[in-house]
């Protein structure tokens, strides 16, 4: 742990929650306020995608210690939830200011593990920070509402209430940013949690929570469980959970949703996505390809909301050479190498998967602009390299348009009319973001009105919302009615009790038992 901590100049303030046994250390369970070593003698190896070592490896958490968890989560909430807001509001003031004075360790694991680079990995702290900034006006966000006088002598008010213990599934490529979104709402509003982060990715939210026990989170308020499968069913299936929040793809996002919703949780599941980039002729043409660019290749494509399919409109369709050159001079590099623009993808299967859907548009009749397929990076010969990658000519009938590529793919169209746009858009089963580039108010207007997806960018090529708004993806992308963070995140891990109430000075009831529905 030593070395690798070394080698990244991690401080050893927050320890990452290691034992060191083995070669490769195992990451820890996070039980009732304590670091744990789990029982299993089932681990999945976490590498570094820069080079396939081994960093650690992460237990399959035995059914003992998950329910351990549950029940630590249970006894919490019992006095968690009476806590004065103004006590849950000073946890997370102070967790905001540690978490801005370790940006720099957190971003060196998140890079030591899933590979992007370390200023993007900075970022993904960042975004993930706006959302305990945010929690922070819980003192207004969980205000209910009243109504003096419905009736005579009469009142009503309601109250948001916390729900119990909650849970969050996460995915590998913000392993800050997306528990951030998860267990900081859910906590502030008086609930406890158990976090099961991405098997890839542990070590961000093991720090993560270290740093909330420092700000003053008691024992039992968040635990961590590791794993698969057996882990996500547990926490699907047990019945001490009222809800669940997952982010991840399609697959694991359905089955969630279905088998928790079947047990009668709460579950709010954002998915996969398919972005398209609307290029108007009439946009900036040097900055609109600057930004397209940043936007497609990025965190190595590995974003929810990069931009991954540009559709040229009429003339624009001539930009597409500026593009790939511009594409070719971004720097591939291992995360925490100065100036690399692109680190490498998550793991082999990622790469082949990410080679093999290319392939697919070629044999299917789309042309390959600038292949990334063979690159080969000095230093770190044996990691997830992927460069960036155009294809043209492609059709909304190829596999490599159909599927979610999630990698430093740009596949490109062009159409004539930005209606053909619209309709190409709209007809994609993913609804999660979409930008326009133009000069024009009118087009940005009319595209806004017509466009099926849940958030646009207007001359912005990856439009998340901040965390007064919420994370509003659409259509495919989304399972549940609930968003993540804003106010619907607060409306998600809040329950409403409403209450009416009389008094009355003199008692004027009649005699006479009412029987007929009051009104
Ligand atoms: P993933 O679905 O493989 O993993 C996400 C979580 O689900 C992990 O904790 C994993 O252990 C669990 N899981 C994986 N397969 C499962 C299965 N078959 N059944 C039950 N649980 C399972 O996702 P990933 O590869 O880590 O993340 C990439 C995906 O996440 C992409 O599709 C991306 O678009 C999506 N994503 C979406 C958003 C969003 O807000 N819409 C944000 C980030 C990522």
């Amino acid at each position: 742990v030593t070395l690798i901590l070394r080698s990244f100049k991690i401080t050893p303030r927050f320890s990452l929650c290691r034992h060191s046994s083995t070669a490769a250390p195992a990451t820890k369970l996070f039980i009732n306020g304590q670091f744990i070593n789990s029982k299993t003698k089932d681990f999945i190896d976490v590498h570094n995608p820069a080079t396939n070592e081994v960093v650690t490896r992460v237990p399959k958490t035995t059914q003992n210690e998950m329910q351990a968890a549950v029940d630590a989560a249970k006894t919490a909430f019992k006095t968690w939830s009476e806590t004065s807001v103004l006590t849950r509001q000073q946890v997370m003031l102070k967790y905001q200011q540690i978490l801005k004075d370790n940006i720099h360790d957190l971003a060196k694991v998140i890079t030591l593990e899933q590979g992007k680079t370390l200023i993007d990995a900075e970022g993904d702290v960042m975004r993930g920070l706006q959302v305990v900034e945010h929690a922070c006006s819980i003192t207004s966000l969980q205000l209910g509402e009243t109504m003096p006088r419905i009736a005579r002598d009469m009142d009503a008010y309601s109250y948001r209430l916390p729900l119990g213990v909650c849970s969050g599934i996460a995915p590998f490529n913000f392993p800050a940013m997306i528990p951030l979104w998860m267990f900081p709402i859910a906590v502030v509003c008086g609930n406890t949690y158990v976090l099961k982060p991405s098997e890839r990715v542990p070590g961000a939210t093991m720090m993560l929570v270290e740093m909330f026990k420092e700000a003053g989170c008691p024992d039992g308020v968040v635990n961590v469980i590791h794993g698969q499968h057996e882990a996500v069913n547990f926490i699907c299936d047990n019945p001490d959970i009222r809800a669940i929040s997952f982010v991840g793809s399609d697959i694991a996002g359905r089955y969630i949703y279905e088998r928790g919703s079947m047990n009668g949780k709460r579950v709010q599941s954002n998915m996969g996505a398919k972005n398209h980039g609307v290029i108007m002729p009439d946009a900036n043409k040097e900055s609109t390809l600057t930004q397209l660019v940043g936007a497609a290749f990025g965190a190595a494509g590995q974003r929810c909301m990069a931009l991954s399919t540009a559709v040229f409109v009429g003339e624009a369709g001539n930009w597409l050479p500026d593009l790939v050159e511009k594409s070719k001079k971004l720097r591939v590099n291992a995360g925490h190498v100065a100036d690399a623009d692109l680190g490498p993808v998550i793991s082999p299967a990622a790469r082949e998967r990410i080679c093999s859907l290319v392939q697919s548009g070629i044999n299917e009749g789309a042309t390959c602009l600038l292949d990334g397929r063979n690159i080969v990076v000095p230093g770190y010969e044996n990691g997830n390299f992927v460069g960036p990658t155009i294809l043209s000519d492609v059709k909304p009938s190829m596999t490599c348009y159909k599927e979610e590529i999630f990698g430093p793919v740009l596949i490109t169209m062009t159409v004539d009319t930005m209606d053909e746009a619209i309709q190409i858009i709209n007809t994609n089963k993913y609804g999660n973001g979409t930008a326009i580039f133009t000069t024009n108010g009118a087009t940005a207007r009319k595209f806004t009105n017509d466009i099926d997806c849940g958030q646009v960018g207007i001359n912005v090529p990856i439009p998340v919302p901040l965390p007064m708004f919420s994370f509003t993806g659409s259509r495919g992308s989304f399972l549940g009615d609930t968003n993540f963070y804003g106010k619907a995140g607060i409306n998600f891990y809040t329950q409403l009790k409403t209450v009416t109430q009389m008094w009355r000075e003199a008692d004027v009831t009649s005699t006479r038992p009412a029987t007929a529905m009051p009104v």
